[in-house]
């Protein structure tokens, strides 16, 4: 039986669990399009190498797999902690004390590495520890000497450099540490493919990285201000990502589903590809099966209009890596079935009268439907094109060509679109005549199916996609 074809996405983040060429091939083999690397975690060294193992996995397996490069963000962490980990029990009263992440605390005098710790935390507010799963009520602050004495409300344990979130001021952070731009020197010299901004709280933070970067700029949402600021953001992103982890500790996690719903839909209307994040198969960290509930949270995102689903614990320390990605596509097939198209090509993207692409795309969108269209072919520079078709959700293949690699590595992350390497071409009229060639050779598409080309004129130019054309292969 032949497979159904797959649309959504899939995200997985690269660790110790799936540092072995052999996963690695099996990983893509099963669907995985973009590996993630958290720059939380590990050094530049075992990065470069990752991303090694990553490329030359995607050569064996004969897939391209584009490499996302996670900016950690002005995340706020515990110091070291001694004889770890220790249990905070619930009652205990303890200090968090602002200091570095050298300096060692204990369960009486935790270390939080941010010297303006004590300055963001007023008496009553709440910390979270370790994800949400310690939180702390603050009953006294001393400003000047950087301490605040707490109460554990719930307790758990606790080790070295554990995330610290805090209701207070996050204005007193900076929007990119230093130590991002170092990161983001160093992904650049590695060859990562897009880069995710962590806790952006408004849209003036990417504008840092942008000025360093060519890669695309995924924003994540994971704090209050930046659900706040949601349409400046998505609109200065190229892509965005719920991130739900952290966000499920800052806002009310009742407000989760809902934000969501609100973020992707946003994305949408914007035509930026959304990724959604984090706990979706949480129990095949160590369970070979996943949950009811998991695989209808997954199925939900898509139909909430999410381009990529993404793992995290699961494909980077779980214990089944492959079959949770597997896990995903299957789901991905199954849900994509029932897709709303007809509502989506016709209403989920905002109407741009300033700009001929949107519009050129829609109704590339509505011409492959009426001719029932084997492919929508895009030939594209930037990428834009593609994203602009894709944003629309057709119900037909679509099928992006560009003489850039960066591109074809940035459209792994669109849903609905295969992308290929073509020649450059300055004329508009040889560009449409080699993309009916080159689906062709790639096999792609057979002799005598009907395609839908878009184009730009003049050719050779990113931003001028203009016209389109009905042809037959
Ligand atoms: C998240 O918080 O959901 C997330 C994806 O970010 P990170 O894993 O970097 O905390």
């Amino acid at each position: 039986m032949s497979q159904l074809p797959r649309r959504t996405k899939i995200v997985a983040t690269i660790g110790p669990a799936s540092l072995d060429p052999e996963v690695l091939v099996r990983m893509i083999d099963a669907g995985m399009d973009v590996a993630r690397l958290n720059f939380s975690h590990g050094t530049h060294e075992s990065h470069a190498e990752t991303v090694n193992l990553v490329r030359a996995a995607a050569d064996r397996a004969g897939r391209p797999v584009a490499i996302l490069q996670d900016l950690p963000g002005p995340k706020i962490r515990l110091g070291q902690v001694a004889n770890e980990p220790i249990e905070l029990k619930e009652g205990h009263r303890m200090t968090l004390v602002a200091g570095s992440v050298e300096d060692v605390g204990d369960a009486d005098r935790l270390v939080v590495a941010w010297d303006r710790f004590a300055e963001a935390v007023e008496v009553g507010e709440e910390v979270h520890l370790a994800d949400g799963t310690v939180r702390l009520k603050v009953l006294a602050v001393r400003k000047g000497e950087g301490e605040a004495d707490c109460v554990v409300e719930l307790g758990g344990p606790v080790s070295s450099r554990k995330g610290v979130n805090l209701s207070g001021p996050a204005d007193l952070l900076p929007a990119v540490p230093e130590e991002d731009l170092l990161h983001l020197a160093a992904g650049k010299a590695m060859g990562v493919d897009m880069v995710a901004v962590s806790f952006v709280r408004r849209a003036e933070d990417l504008e840092a990285l942008r000025s360093r970067t060519r890669c695309p700029l995924i924003a994540k949402f994971e704090k209050p201000q930046a659900i706040a600021n949601a349409e400046s953001i998505v609109a200065a992103s190229d892509c965005i990502m719920v991130a739900r982890g952290d966000l499920g500790i800052e806002l009310p996690i009742a407000q989760v589903p809902r934000v969501q719903k609100q973020l992707i839909a946003l994305a949408g209307a914007y035509a930026r590809p959304a990724i959604t994040a984090t706990q979706m198969l949480e129990s095949m960290v160590s369970s070979s099966r996943p949950t009811r509930a998991e695989v209808t949270d997954v199925a939900n995102a898509i139909l909430d209009g999410t381009d990529a689903v993404m793992l995290s614990q699961e494909s980077a320390i779980g214990m089944y890596p492959v079959e949770a990605i597997r896990t995903l596509a299957d789901v991905a097939r199954e849900t994509e079935t029932i897709a709303p198209f007809f509502d989506w090509n016709e209403r989920r993207v905002k109407r741009d009268s300033t700009d001929p692409g949107w519009a050129v795309a829609r109704s590339a969108v509505q011409t492959a439907q009426e001719l029932d269209a084997a492919a929508i072919v895009v030939p594209t520079l930037s990428g834009r094109s593609a994203r602009l078709v894709s944003a629309h959700r057709p119900n037909r293949p679509v099928i992006a060509l560009s003489p850039s690699r960066e591109t074809v590595a940035r459209c792994n992350l669109m849903w609905g679109v295969d992308a290929a390497l073509m020649h450059h071409h300055a004329v508009t009229e040889e560009l449409i005549k080699d993309s009916a060639t080159k689906v062709r050779e790639l096999d792609w598409l057979k002799p005598g199916d009907r395609v839908v080309i878009t184009a730009g004129l003049p050719s050779g130019q990113p931003g001028t996609t203009s016209l389109l054309q009905v042809q037959t292969v």
